[in-house]
C-alpha cells in the first residue's frame, strides 16, 4: 500500500494541515510520498522532507501550479496515480477543490473529511453536521480521501526524506488565476490555533470585535473566530467563520462569546478540548456543550475577564 499525500501550501509555506494529514495516513500502513506542487516551492519540499514518516517528497515546481488551480493539479495527481493505492489531501479549500476531480477522472468515489482510519479500506467520517458518524468500507481499487485535520495531532519533525523533482505536466489552460485578496494577520491561524476566541451576532458590530474580542484573543495568544451571523452582518471577515460552512477547529480552548450554539456552528467546534461560553441567555444551546459557562452580558464580562488576565500576568 503506497500513499500519495498532497502537501498543503499557504503563503509559500508548508501549512500545518500537512503534518496532521500525515498523522492520519500513518494508519494506512505504507510508505507515504508527499507531493509538493507550486512555483518556487523548494523550501516547502525541504520542510515536507523533514516531517516524520515521509518516505519521499515529489517536487513539481512549475509555473502552472503557482496558484494550485484545480485542473492542472488534478491532472498531475492522476498522472501519478498508477503508482499509488491511496491519493490523499487535507480537507482544506485546495483539497476539497482538487480531490473530487481526481476521483472523477479515475472513476472512483471520493471519501470526504475522514476523521479516523480503521483499516486501509475502512474509514470514519461525520455526516449531518457532525451529528452522526458513519463508518464506510470502500471497495475501490484506488482510494481518494480528504482528511479532516482537526481530528489528528500533527506528526513531528525528524524525517530526512529524499526529494525527487518531477517534471510539470501540460496546462489545459481552461482556468486562469486573476488575483487574490489575502487577509494578513499576526495572530495564529484558525485551523491550527491552540486557543480560539469567537464572537457572534451579539457583538453588534465590527468595532466591538476590534475592542473586545481581538484584545482578549491577543491576551491569550489566540486566533479569532466568528459565527456565520457575525460574518453575514459584516462584523467579521469570512475567513474567520467557524462551522459547517466555515472552518472546523478543535483547539485546546474555545471561547464562544455571544454565540447561541446553532447546530451549524457547533459542527465546527464541538471537538475542542475545553469550551467556554459567555451568553446572557441561560437557555442558549451553547451551554449544553460548554465545559464552563458564564451567564452574563458580554459587554461587562469581557472587560472584566481581560482585566483579570492582565492582572495574572503582572
Ligand atoms: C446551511 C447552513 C449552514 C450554516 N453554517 C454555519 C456555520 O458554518 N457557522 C455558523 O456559525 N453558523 C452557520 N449557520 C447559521 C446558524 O444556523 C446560526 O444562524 C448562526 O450560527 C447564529 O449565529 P450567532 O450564534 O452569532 O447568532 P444568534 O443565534 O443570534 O445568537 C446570538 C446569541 O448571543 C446572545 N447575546 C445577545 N446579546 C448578548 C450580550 N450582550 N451578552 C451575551 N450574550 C448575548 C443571545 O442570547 C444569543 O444566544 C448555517 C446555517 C445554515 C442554514
Amino acid at each position: 500500500m503506497t500513499i500519495l499525500l498532497l502537501a498543503e501550501i499557504q503563503n509559500d509555506q508548508l501549512n500545518a494541515a500537512t503534518a496532521k494529514a500525515l498523522a492520519a495516513t500513518a494508519a494506512l500502513g505504507g510508505p507515504v510520498h508527499v507531493l509538493v506542487a507550486g512555483q518556487g516551492v523548494e523550501k516547502v519540499a525541504e520542510a515536507a522532507a523533514r516531517l516524520a514518516g515521509v518516505a519521499k517528497v515529489l517536487l513539481a515546481d512549475d509555473v502552472i501550479y503557482a496558484h494550485r488551480l484545480a485542473e492542472p493539479l488534478a491532472a498531475l495527481i492522476v498522472s501519478l496515480a498508477p503508482d499509488y493505492d491511496v491519493l490523499a489531501a487535507a480537507a482544506t479549500s485546495t483539497g476539497k477543490n482538487v480531490m473530487p476531480r481526481v476521483a472523477a477522472l479515475l472513476d472512483v468515489m471520493q471519501i470526504s473529511e475522514i476523521t479516523k482510519i480503521h483499516a486501509p479500506d475502512v474509514f470514519e467520517r461525520p455526516i449531518y453536521a457532525g451529528n452522526a458518524v458513519e463508518m464506510v468500507q470502500s471497495s475501490e481499487a484506488k482510494k481518494v480521501i480528504t482528511i479532516r485535520t482537526a481530528a489528528f495531532q500533527p506528526v513531528g519533525e525528524g524525517g530526512s526524506a529524499a526529494i525527487e523533482k518531477i517534471s510539470g505536466g501540460t496546462d489545459s489552460a481552461v482556468s486562469r488565476f486573476a488575483h487574490e485578496e489575502i487577509a494578513r494577520s499576526e495572530r495564529p491561524e484558525l485551523g491550527s490555533a491552540r486557543v480560539i476566541v469567537s464572537g457572534g451576532r451579539a457583538l453588534q458590530g465590527a468595532e466591538n470585535f476590534a475592542m473586545l474580542i481581538e484584545p482578549l484573543a491577543d491576551e491569550l495568544g489566540a486566533a479569532v473566530g466568528a459565527s456565520r451571523a457575525a460574518v453575514d452582518a459584516g462584523y467579521a471577515p469570512n475567513d474567520w467563520q467557524v462551522g459547517q460552512t466555515g472552518k472546523v477547529v478543535a483547539p485546546e480552548l474555545y471561547i464562544a462569546v455571544g454565540i447561541s450554539g446553532a447546530i451549524q456552528h457547533v459542527a465546527g467546534m464541538k471537538d475542542s478540548k475545553v469550551i467556554v461560553a459567555i451568553n446572557k441567555d441561560e437557555e442558549a444551546p451553547i451551554f449544553e456543550i460548554a465545559d464552563y459557562g458564564i451567564v452574563g452580558d458580554l459587554f461587562t464580562v469581557l472587560p472584566a475577564l481581560k482585566e483579570e488576565l492582565a492582572k495574572s500576568r503582572r
